[in-house]
């Protein structure tokens, strides 16, 4: 007989919230301020989160348009990157 026991292992845990309605992907609310907007008139980079950039920077304390602009600024200035980018085997376990 054999025990070995198979836990169901989940290694992506996809959990779409609020999936209830097809308008709600088209007009999403905002998850600052609870408005529902359009995304292609956000000004936020997480357009599909937040309906502008203020709210973004509101609810996160930061924006992630800064911070790739403060990433990319430091990492030109500190060192001269010359590694190759690491390649990663795709899902070899
Ligand atoms: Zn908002």
């Amino acid at each position: 007989m054999s025990t070995m026991t198979e836990e169901p292992r989940d290694d992506a845990k996809v959990s779409l919230p609020g999936r209830q309605d097809a308008e709600l992907v088209s007009m999403p609310r905002c998850t600052r301020c609870k408005l529902k907007y359009l995304p292609a008139r956000s000004t936020s980079a997480l357009r599909l989160t937040y309906c502008s950039f203020l709210c973004e920077l509101g609810d996160l304390g930061f924006s992630m348009t800064g911070l790739e602009t403060m990433e990319r600024a430091r990492k030109d200035d500190s060192e001269a990157a010359t590694e190759p980018p690491a390649a990663e085997p795709a899902g070899a376990r």
